[in-house]
């Protein structure tokens, strides 16, 4: 597994190269995204949660222009959308982004400051504006100057899910598409059947990265980690997993979460591999789960 070495720090960011063109920043609570340069622009990836400005702490990184896409609509992947205003996402997640849900300023604070954080108050948070979104799909590319990143279409953890692959670098940047916490148990979710041939599909592009970084968890997980999900979806689909009652993982997750499988030390699993998933029974197959449709900036 790669390490990261600490280079700068401010009151809510703090970065370090993981390559000579990707800069990993992480926010607050530890969530974490991507800024990968190329001779023409930038490519953000991820937004963390939108709390203290993201924006004004990448300009001091690069002058480049910045495009922004987010793996999935989830709040601490999507703050900084509603700085640049704009972002490329699979239109699968729009609605889930501009949920109140997960543009909320109050929800954003909360994850932010989940560990207690001094002097950080609602004062602080990127309030959310309309966010002009252009989509993006399963083989589409970005064109950085001398640099491609690719879109891999990865439903599971959100419908909308998508990773980008940098095969300069061997790298995979996943957000929280396949880890040692996969979650699908949350509303908008996919089940663990469109999950399983999501996991067959990326494994398509292995021999082109040896890693994946995540959206948390500070560093890489190896690229078997796609081979660990797969078989523990057969597992859970044919009811040979472990099958761990575990509480809901968030105020919006349902009752009933199964952990797949019994975690040992560092959060890794004790049979070893590096996925593990939390899901619920009524979530295996694919008539049972039901697009999220919320109307944009209501219910905060
Ligand atoms: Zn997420």
């Amino acid at each position: 597994m790669e390490q990261t070495t600490e280079m700068r720090e401010s009151k809510f960011f703090k970065s370090s190269k993981i390559f000579e063109n990707v800069t990993l920043i992480s926010g607050l609570a530890g969530e974490q995204c991507y800024l990968v340069e190329g001779s023409e622009r930038a490519l953000l990836i991820d937004g963390l949660t939108g709390v203290g400005s993201l924006r004004a702490y990448i300009r001091e990184l690069t002058d480049l222009p910045v495009l922004v896409v987010v793996t999935h609509g989830h709040l601490d992947h999507t703050g900084a959308v509603f700085e640049y205003r704009e972002c490329f996402i699979h239109p699968e997640d729009m609605a889930l982004m501009s949920s109140g849900m997960h543009s909320g300023e109050e929800a954003r604070l909360e994850f932010a400051t989940r560990k207690p954080q001094e002097g950080i108050t609602l004062a602080d948070v990127v309030p959310a504006v309309p966010v002009k979104t252009y989509p993006i799909y399963d083989g589409d590319m970005f064109d950085l100057g001398g640099v491609m990143i690719e879109v891999i279409a990865v439903p599971g953890h959100t419908r909308g899910t998508v990773v980008l692959l940098d095969r300069a670098n061997r790298a995979v940047y996943s957000g929280d598409a396949c880890n040692l916490n996969t979650l699908l148990n949350l509303p908008g979710s996919a089940s663990i059947e469109e999950y399983l041939e999501s996991l067959h599909h990326l494994k398509q592009y292995e021999g082109a990265f040896d890693v994946m970084w995540g959206g948390h968890g500070k560093r890489a997980v190896p690229k078997s980690a796609v081979e660990d999900g797969i078989r523990l979806c057969e597992e859970i689909l044919t009811g040979k997993d472990d099958r761990i009652a575990v509480p809901p993982t968030s105020k919006r997750s349902k009752e009933g979460c199964l952990l797949a499988k019994q975690r040992g030390e560092n959060f890794l699993p004790v049979e070893g591999g590096y996925c593990n998933i939390v899901y619920t029974l009524d979530g295996l197959h694919r008539a049972e789960k039901q697009p999220i449709r919320e109307i944009p900036y209501q219910n905060r």
